[in-house]
């Protein structure tokens, strides 16, 4: 069909998939964040909108030329900043395959492979993650989404123990709701409790220790209908809040707890890491992210609740949440899309081809490589700011203005690419490893690049 080809007769997929083979093969050889010529190309996407219709060939040929040299280097091996993870070849191939099937995943009836693709998926990561079987899950686009929608099976659940109805009533004249949450809770989960009308600034926040873990001995006494907010994986330090403490003393109190692990739920899948989230299958719901570590394409994120029907009831379209005899999972009952592409085929795809094994691999080697970035910086003289239990290193290059004139080197230098942040109070550069990418070589390299650039960074003053 000429639709699918161009005007040199190569399939149009095919072209696309070349192209796309060919930007992940030079990515190496090229500075990890864009040229500024680059950048300033982009400008040329801004064209007026066209009157008629340009060829196929010739709209893919533009996107390529101008915008694969003005991406950041996300997808290579020398990219660490915040925790964005890389994408396996098998989850991009099978994100191509099953995004040219177009698949409208809402209902098992209509479109059966996807759907059970999906399920199977979330059997597998139930196990993988080691939480409670029967657990119930959903596919969204990452864990801002996967925090609200457990959140939502939480607010539907602990107003139904006290005798209400927020589906049907909405929250005017409902017992009010103790949210309680670590001082260091991740933003998204602050705005998910603001969009489910629980508000953003009525949560009890509970202090932390230095590193950033909620101190269990500050959670205030639990009574009537309360949700407890942990977090597995700070963004800063990669640190636990103590889960198995926290669901000692909330849930014998009919409290619902909720694990944000976005990333650092991941730690679950490593029998040597999986010490970190001890308890964790205790917990009431999870969020967490595949773009993230699992290495899949955006968007991918995971919503785990213990008690499927209470997702289902926060989520179903109609109010016929109570025992139905569909036979097959309707994956839109448990997402708060309705129309919505197949995530579940990447986390699919990978599970299958890495196998247990090669997750806990993964996650391990990413650990190791973080060690090394630690251990390299603090043998040169600059001071790691937390002990790494996981993939997240804090490094400081000097006072803040220092710090910041490195790592502002360190991007523009181009070797590797890592961020700013500030961690209680101090400016830091923030190490993320979490891609399937990098190699021991990359680490290297990246490691004597930031100490090159430090070593001459540091000392310049602001002109
Ligand atoms: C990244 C992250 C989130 C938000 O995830 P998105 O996929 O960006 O929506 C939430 N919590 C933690 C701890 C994170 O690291």
């Amino acid at each position: 069909m000429d639709a699918y080809r161009n005007s040199e007769d190569v399939p149009l997929l095919a072209d696309a998939a070349k192209r796309a083979a060919r930007y992940l093969e030079t990515l190496d050889g090229r500075a990890v964040a864009p040229a500024a010529e680059a950048v300033e190309a982009v400008t040329r996407f801004a064209e007026p909108l066209p009157a008629g219709p340009t060829a196929p060939a010739e709209t893919l040929r533009r996107l390529d030329e101008i915008g694969s040299p003005a991406t950041m280097g996300m997808a290579g091996g020398r990219f660490f900043g915040f925790v964005v993870g890389g994408s396996y070849p098998v989850s991009v191939a099978a994100n191509w395959l099953a995004t040219a099937w177009d698949q409208n995943t809402g209902l098992w009836e209509v479109t059966p492979a996807v759907s059970q693709l999906e399920d199977v998926a979330l059997d597998w990561m139930v196990e993988l993650l080691g939480l409670p079987p029967g657990t119930g899950g959903a596919f969204v686009t990452g864990a801002t989404l996967a925090n609200f929608t457990a959140l939502a099976a939480a607010r539907h659940a602990v107003l139904t123990s006290a005798g209400w109805d927020v589906e049907g009533e909405g929250l005017f004249g409902a017992p009010p709701i103790t949210v309680i949450v670590g001082d260091e809770v991740h933003p998204s989960v602050v705005k998910g409790l603001g969009l489910l009308g629980l508000g953003r600034r009525r949560v009890v926040r509970v202090a932390t220790d230095g590193r950033g873990r909620m101190r269990p001995d500050r959670l205030p006494r639990i009574a009537g209908p309360t949700i407890v907010c942990v977090q597995a994986g700070n963004v800063n330090t990669g640190d636990y809040d103590p889960i198995a403490d926290v669901c000692d003393a909330a849930r014998p109190a009919g409290a619902w707890v909720h694990v944000d692990g976005a990333f650092g739920l991941w730690a679950a899948a490593s029998p040597k890491l999986a010490p970190l989230v001890a308890g964790v299958s205790d917990a009431d719901s999870w969020a967490t992210d595949a773009h993230k570590w699992l290495n899949v394409p955006y968007d991918s994120g995971l919503a785990f609740v213990r008690d499927p029907e209470a997702l289902r009831a926060a989520m179903a379209i109609t109010a016929a949440y109570l025992p139905t005899e569909t036979p097959r999972r309707n994956p839109s009952d448990y997402t708060p899309e309705l129309s919505r592409r197949a995530r579940g085929v990447e986390v699919w795809a990978v599970l299958r081809s890495l196998g247990r094994a090669g997750v806990a691999e993964l996650i391990e080697r990413c650990c190791r490589h973080a060690l090394r970035f630690a251990e390299g910086l603090s043998a040169a003289g600059y001071e790691i700011l937390t002990d790494v239990v996981l993939n997240q290193v804090l490094v400081s290059f000097g006072d803040d203005t220092a710090t910041r004139r490195v790592i502002a080197a360190i991007q523009a230098d181009g070797t590797c690419w890592a961020g700013v942040t500030v961690w209680q109070g101090r400016t830091a550069m923030r190490i993320s490893v979490s891609s399937w990418a990098t190699t021991d070589d990359d680490v290297e390299r990246s490691l004597a690049a930031m100490i090159r650039i430090a070593g001459t960074a540091a000392n310049q003053h602001d002109t």
